[in-house]
């Protein structure tokens, strides 16, 4: 019996206590000098590789490791490094590494770190963008390129971690983005060119990736790892040809050693034929998001590549379901003989929590149902072994166990939750009048002047509020003593949004920690890990809520805070919700059912506090929907889909108030000409949208569509300390106001103003609230 090979295509680099990411930010502030840094990533490549080892991973990756992003590791590699960094063309130092991430210290780059580096453009050293790697909440840094772009093999990195494994005894597998995914996500960046096609560089490029597979192969790696995920999106006929081009030069020069190319993340369709003709000794294939896909890709499959399936979900924290891995895999396995086929996670573990092995009060039922990335390695090397037929039956009859389990749990079905959702109607989601009718009523209940002004939500977390909330989770604060505090606090901010004139306060969110895990502490249905991070961007790293179960909401959420708001005011007091759709983006999901149904049930337990609000006497709900984009699928012919689902959700969680009552919804970070449509359909009557950074550009779409309800664009940029002039937003507002029906015009900052200091805020609001009252005496 022949063994089956096993292998990963990345592991996650945070470390199980963030061990990077506290370093990374120790030596930001100087604290540490860089060799000191530099040691903390060392001992952390070599600890995930001695745990790979022991897993029993056959092949473990390098150049997976990276002090901030893999794409920006490519960009010092090939010497890509945009001009205003100052960069000498020698070796690119991490010192320059990070100038890209977060923005050059010694230019006037002053105000280029307030948001980790996304925003400050108009400073001399500022940051590169960055944006989504595909559907996962990773950021990747952005190319920059120009018609004039050359590259240069500029960094030994790949080469070094090659050899630091070599020098563990480890013949690693390095792992690089591959270059039509490289150039597809970079952006050319070029006023004097600004047409110019990215994919005219491929030529210029090519010749550094020769070099470096030549480099690695004469350095003995006998396998190179080329990430193509971009396989799984719609692709045009020149990304095809530069496919075609690329790995014809990339085959020749490999030499001695063989390359491997990695799609993942979705089905490769009309890319099939593409992607299994690459002259390469190896494909994976991911084939938890592909599934539906791998009879297709073993029918086409040539006969002398080996497949590497992913199996194992790379991007979920479920356990994996052995019976249904191994049906897919022993059909492979019949297709493809032993030899040819390897075994592997669908995606680099990168987007999975480190280890179960340090959650000490995840409840324990639940906690056999989960697998981090170390769990993962175990499951890739078990299933191998049932695989190859010298494996372990008592692992699998374990599994088969723990699947059960969970199939059966009362903790996760409830057929109340499941009953109502197979009972929404479409009059579930629809309000009783249109929005002309509504808008009359709520004009004359809520009296508000033209151009009312008001804020996104949150107001400062001052290092005292954080204070507090820690004291009080260590009990060092009594329940008593910290609710004082908040309501001192909710107060006291009321009273001045008051004083100086807003028309429709909010109350703060002092409560909350985070917009979503705040309501999912509060469900029934969700379960928080202790140590479950996952990189977001560069030091930065989530720990996304795991929604396990049928979700209920067991009492009102935020009754009790909004109403006590609303007792400190004459003004409206703007209730403030998270909605279904965000909820659900920023969770691990259940695999057990179509995050439609997920979303559904959310949107069944907000729908109920919506209606408790109401009850209480709340005038005006707010809804954020901050992470509505961000749930669109890979592919443009899956959108509609997705979006019929999101914004049903959306209606059924708003549209059973009464006409009188105001619903609000806010997002951020979007670009809406592709999804207006859906956005109209939300019917909200006040969208409050981010548009300064853009001067007022995101409102096109708006316009073009002829949006027929209020909206509210952001006339202050929230990510920066600058505090924006009357002026400014008087100006902003009036380019809003040439487009846009004065009276359907909100006046409000782009979000909320949870991350900027009481001392900004006050003279930006009360800017705000003079910019207001300047229009309104002119109208
Ligand atoms: N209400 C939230 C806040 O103000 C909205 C945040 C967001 O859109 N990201 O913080
Ligand atoms: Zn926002």
């Amino acid at each position: 019996m022949s063994k089956i090979r096993t292998h990963i295509l990345g592991y996650p680099r945070i470390g199980e206590q963030r061990e990077l990411k506290k370093a990374t930010e120790l030596y930001w502030k100087g604290e540490i000098p860089a060799p000191a840094l530099e040691s903390v990533g060392k001992e952390l490549r070599k600890h995930h590789w001695k745990k790979q080892q022991a897993a029993g991973i056959d092949l473990v990756p390098c150049n997976d490791f990276s002090f901030y992003d893999q794409v920006l590791d490519a960009i010092c590699l090939f010497g890509n490094v945009p001009a205003r960094f100052g960069w000498d063309g020698g070796s690119v130092s991490l010192q320059t590494l990070f100038a890209i991430a977060r923005g050059a210290r010694d230019s006037k780059a002053a105000g280029s770190e307030c948001c980790g580096g996304s925003c400050g453009s108009g400073s001399a050293g500022f940051a590169s963008e960055m944006t989504k790697w595909f559907d996962t909440n990773y950021h990747y840094i952005v190319p920059e390129f120009k018609a004039d772009t050359q590259f240069k093999l500029s960094t030994t990195k790949i080469f070094d971690e090659f050899k630091e494994a070599q020098a563990l005894g480890l013949n690693a597998k390095p792992v690089l983005v591959g270059p039509v995914t490289y150039l597809t996500l970079g952006k050319v960046q070029d006023s004097a060119n600004p047409d110019f096609d990215r994919f005219e560089l491929l030529d210029r490029l090519l010749p550094v990736y020769e070099e470096v597979i030549a480099k690695l192969a004469a350095e003995g790696a006998e396998w190179i790892q080329i990430d193509e995920p971009v396989f799984a999106l719609d692709l045009s006929e020149r990304q095809k040809e530069c496919f075609i081009e690329s790995y014809a030069r990339l085959a020749k020069a490999a030499g001695s050693a063989k390359l491997l190319v990695a799609t993942y993340f979705g089905e490769l369709r009309d890319n099939l034929a593409l992607f299994l003709g690459l002259p390469v000794a190896a494909l994976h294939y991911d084939a938890v998001r592909g599934e539906a896909e791998v009879d297709a890709l073993l029918n086409a499959f040539p006969a002398d590549k080996i497949l590497s399936l992913g199996v194992i979900d790379g991007r979920n924290i479920w356990k994996n379901n052995y019976d249904a891995s191994l049906a897919i895999l022993e059909q492979a396995k019949a297709k493809l003989g032993a030899a040819r086929l390897w075994v592997s996670a669908s995606s680099s573990l990168l987007h999975s929590p480190v280890s179960l092995a340090s959650e000490k009060k995840l409840d324990a039922e639940i906690k056999d149902w989960l697998a981090f990335a170390d769990e993962k390695l175990v499951e890739i090397v078990t299933l191998a072994g049932l695989l190859s037929g010298s494996g372990d039956s008592a692992a699998l009859e374990a599994n088969r166990a723990s699947q059960k389990r969970r199939r059966e749990s009362r903790r996760i079905h409830n057929p109340a939750v499941k009953a109502r959702v197979a009972a929404i109607t479409a009059a579930d989601g629809k309000r009783d009048s249109v929005f002309a009718v509504r808008q009359e009523v709520q004009r004359e209940k809520l009296g508000l002047p033209l151009f009312p002004t008001t804020t996104i939500g949150s107001f400062p977390q001052t290092a005292e509020v954080r204070a507090a909330r820690a004291k009080w989770k260590k009990s060092a604060l009594s329940d008593a003593e910290y609710d004082a505090f908040l309501k001192e606090e909710t107060r006291k901010c009321i009273e001045w949004q008051d004083e100086i004139g807003i028309d429709m306060p909010v109350h703060g969110e002092f409560e909350r920690n985070d917009m979503v895990e705040y309501f999912g502490e509060q469900l029934e249905g969700y379960v928080f890990s202790q140590f479950g991070w996952v990189q977001s961007y560069g030091s930065r790293c989530v720990k996304p809520p795991i929604l396990f179960g049928d979700i209920t909401r067991p009492k009102p959420m935020t009754v009790g805070w909004t109403s006590f708001a609303q007792s400190v005011t004459k003004n409206p007091m703007k209730g403030m919700l998270t909605g279904p759709v965000t909820i659900l983006n920023w969770s691990f999901v259940r695999d057990d059912q179509p995050r439609s149904v997920s979303c559904k049930q959310l949107a069944l337990a907000i729908r109920d506090e919506v209606l408790d609000l109401e009850k209480a006497g709340v005038r005006v709900i707010q809804i954020d929907e901050a992470a509505l984009r961000e749930g669109l699928p890979l592919r443009k012919s899956q959108w509609q889909e997705y979006l019929d689902w999101a914004v049903e959700s959306f209606r059924i969680t708003a549209n059973g108030v009464k006409d009188e009552t105001q619903i609000h919804t806010h997002m951020c970070y979007s670009e809406f000409n592709d999804i207006i449509g859906a956005i109209a359909g939300m019917d909200a009557d006040v969208i409050t949208i981010e548009t300064s950074r853009s001067n007022m550009e995101l409102l096109d779409a708006f316009v073009e569509f002829k949006y027929p309800n209020e909206i509210g664009p952001g006339v202050y940029d929230i990510h920066s300390p600058r505090i924006p002039s009357v002026e400014q937003m008087e100006s902003l507002i009036k380019k809003a106001g040439a487009v846009i029906p004065a009276g359907n015009l909100w006046v409000n900052p782009d979000c909320g103003l949870k991350t900027r200091g009481w001392e900004e805020v006050r003279p930006a609001l009360i800017n705000m609230v003079e910019a207001a009252r300047k229009l309104r005496a002119a109208a």
